[in-house]
């Protein structure tokens, strides 16, 4: 059997090392392209060393130094900065991992379609910045996309064998986060570290944060819409505190299909990295007799606004994905950095939507790279200056 030659982007968060456990575990089959990272340059080079890969990234140009020092001896390359992300993304792979946080994943991304590898995209910010520009990069090169995020790995596999025209809904699932049983009251004065804990999956602290204020499912929402081209009145939200349930698809004659499985991404990581086979995975089985009861509950919509912004943006079309999601990753900077509360992302956010909402030239000028990006800059200047009115 020939090797499969992999790379993965975001390498050193808990999506790439999950991936990096996978591909451990079955050395001999891959052939590591290369493996990005941020700021944990001990850990890439670690990884690169010991999978022997050809080139490790880091994406901060001043790290490079130490990354080279860590890499001194080996046959890795070290090399740091945009384009050198970009280079990488450029290198022949039949299967690439999306799994950078954040806008940032976007232009790697790109670039791997444009070079028809396969993209195993756990980067749903990719889709509800660019989603058709990312759709339609793909079949221009004859690449495939494979989702990696739980919910939308369950749906897809929930759609083998079926034609998406016979979907009468999707419902994606939500655990409802660290702050589901919380009075509203509260909710504003939640602290960095009490949104940083998750009750079910083990993730990157945005996400954790982002799973608590559902902004996380806002963004699912839209990547349903943009991944499986059905409609946003077809797709709902299910708060199931059990995190088994990953997500049902419901056909025209009622009929429901669902995804169960254990909290545990190695599931949608090695679905995408096997597909379309299935081989062994080392995750938990589950025993449903012991688990006993599942819960379903409909989202409070007073508790998240989240979810209406979504509705707002899938309504809207053009950009305003892509402002969106750069207001609320600027308004989780702010956050983090102890500046603004916990409800007030979500207000910041919706400002933010609202004026450059206002703006037609820029939020239906054409889905490229380049607008993308711009509008991008914009909307996070305009939650700084938010945020700045708002603590004076
Ligand atoms: P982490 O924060 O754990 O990891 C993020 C990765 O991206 C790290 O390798 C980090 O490097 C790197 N990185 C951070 N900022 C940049 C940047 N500006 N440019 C390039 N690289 C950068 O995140 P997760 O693994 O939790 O999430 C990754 C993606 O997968 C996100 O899009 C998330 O929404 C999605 N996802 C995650 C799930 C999970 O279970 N964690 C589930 C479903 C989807 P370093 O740490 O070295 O600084
Ligand atoms: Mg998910």
């Amino acid at each position: 059997m020939s090797m499969r030659r992999v790379s993965i982007f975001g390498a050193t968060g808990s999506i790439g090392q999950n991936t990096i456990d996978l591909i451990r575990r079955d050395a001999a089959r891959y052939d590591v392209v290369a493996l990005s990272g941020g700021h944990n340059v001990a850990q890439l080079a670690r990884d690169a060393r010991e999978l022997r890969a050809e080139v490790a990234i880091t994406a901060y140009e001043a790290r490079l130094p130490e990354l080279r020092a860590a890499l001194a001896g080996s046959d890795v390359e070290a090399a740091a900065g945009t384009q050198a992300l970009l280079e990488a993304a450029s290198r022949p792979a039949d299967w690439i991992m999306s799994a950078i946080v954040g806008a940032a994943g976007l232009a790697p991304g790109l670039r791997a379609l444009e070079q028809g590898s396969t993209l195993a995209l756990a980067n749903k910010e990719s889709l509800v910045c660019a989603g058709r520009l990312l759709m339609q990069t793909a079949k221009a090169h004859g690449a495939r996309i494979l989702p990696v995020d739980s919910e939308h790995s369950a749906v897809f596999q929930a759609l083998v064998g079926e034609r998406i025209s016979e979907v009468e809904r999707i419902i994606i699932t939500a655990s409802g986060g660290a702050f589901r049983d919380w009075p509203m009251e509260r909710l504003q004065t939640a602290t960095l570290a009490e949104a940083s804990s998750h009750p079910n999956w083990d993730m990157g602290q945005r996400i954790t944060i982002d799973s608590a204020s559902m902004f996380n499912k806002a963004l699912e929402v839209i990547e349903t819409h943009e991944f499986f081209r059905v409609a946003p009145e077809q797709i709902e939200v299910l708060v199931h505190p059990q995190s088994l349930v990953h997500a049902l698809v419901g056909f025209r004659d009622g009929a429901l299909m669902s995804h169960l499985g254990a909290p545990d991404m190695r599931h949608a990581i090695g679905y995408a990295l096997h597909w379309p086979d299935r081989r062994h995975l080392p995750v938990a089985r589950l025993d449903l007799a012991t688990v006993g009861q599942l819960e379903f509950r409909a989202p409070d919509s007073a508790r998240y606004p989240a979810l209406r912004l979504a509705q707002e943006v899938m309504a809207r079309g053009g950009l305003s994905g892509a402002v969106f999601n750069a207001a609320k990753e600027r308004a989780l900077d702010h956050f983090i950095a102890g500046r603004i509360g916990f409800l007030d992302m979500a207000t910041i956010t919706e400002q933010v939507l609202a004026s450059l909402e206002a703006q037609p030239d820029l939020i239906d000028a054409a889905m490229t790279l380049e607008n993308v990006t711009r509008i991008d800059d914009l909307a996070r200047q305009a939650a700084d200056q938010a945020v700045l009115k708002k603590t004076g």
